[in-house]
């Protein structure tokens, strides 16, 4: 089974977040549990959480169907004390907030080095926020997504995403979230059903199907290894549509979240009805 939505909106509170997943059609969701410009917020009640779990059962929303995204202020690598320490306290604020809501991953972006510290350190520095998150809480699946390696971002790379793993002691609550514009970006190419399979086949042999607990689809506004994180309309963009159809077609992908991205939220459920058909559901 595919799994196919969009990142929603959850203004007004979370338990909106699947009413406008289900207005577009979509048989997945991701969400940001909190304002994500944000630093902090209040803890979620029982009574959000109730709402929410409510709102999920009834339009028929599992967790595997769901991929909340973190805030984009946390840096899990960064070099200094004061932005790595209040970085690790938000990242298990997220988590906690995931377990209340009964959600079982949350996808980040590993973090970035500064240019302080080495690529490595920053690495390390990551898997050990990641150690201490998952030391502190429950169910949750600390979800890694791969970036188009944009400035100092880390994570391009799947060398970079394996690094991480690695060194995460619990590998049954770690995994990655691959976005076709940032793999695009960092120079993996899709657009043909070869260098799909080759990108694909280096994903497996170096980080591992097993390892997939959702996909960002995303077009891509800039050229292979641009290393710009511009997404584009599917099919719009340098990627084209093929892409999104191999993915489709491939039961790699089956019941893990494939989250759009996309730029204009009119055309959602347009492009989730077809990435449908491609799927023949
Ligand atoms: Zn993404
Ligand atoms: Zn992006």
């Amino acid at each position: 089974m595919k799994y196919i939505g969009a990142h929603v909106s959850a203004s007004g509170g979370v338990e909106n977040a699947p009413l406008n997943a289900h207005a577009i059609g979509a048989t997945a969701f991701a969400l940001f549990t909190k304002n994500q410009r944000q630093w902090s917020a209040p803890p979620v009640t029982d009574e959000q959480a109730a709402c929410f779990k409510e709102a999920c059962a009834k339009y028929g929303y599992t967790a595997s169907q769901i991929l909340p995204h973190d805030s984009y202020l946390i840096n899990l690598g960064h070099p200094e004390r004061e932005g790595l320490e209040k970085s690790r306290a938000a990242f298990f604020e997220e988590m906690e907030r995931c377990e209340k809501l009964g959600l079982d991953r949350l996808n980040f972006h590993p973090g970035s080095h500064l240019n302080k510290i080495t690529a490595l350190q920053s690495l390390d520095r990551i898997a050990e926020s990641i150690n201490m998150a998952l030391d502190r809480t429950h169910g949750v699946t600390a979800v890694i997504e791969n970036t188009a390696g944009q400035g100092s971002n880390l994570g391009f790379a799947f060398e970079h995403l394996a690094h991480i793993i690695e060194r995460v002691e619990d590998k049954s609550r770690v995994g990655v979230c691959i976005d076709t514009c940032h793999a695009f970006a960092a120079g993996y190419d899709l657009r043909t059903r070869e260098t799909f399979e080759q990108t694909f086949a280096d994903f497996d042999r170096i980080v591992g199907f097993n390892y997939l607990r959702g996909m960002h689809l995303n077009d891509a506004m800039k050229i292979l290894g641009s290393h710009v994180d511009r997404h584009s309309p599917l099919g719009e963009g340098m990627l084209g549509i093929d892409p999104f159809r191999f993915i489709c077609e491939d039961p790699r992908f089956d019941n893990v979240p494939l989250i759009l991205e996309t730029p204009d939220e009119s055309r959602w459920s347009e492009e989730i009805a077809r990435l449908k058909g491609f799927a023949g559901e």
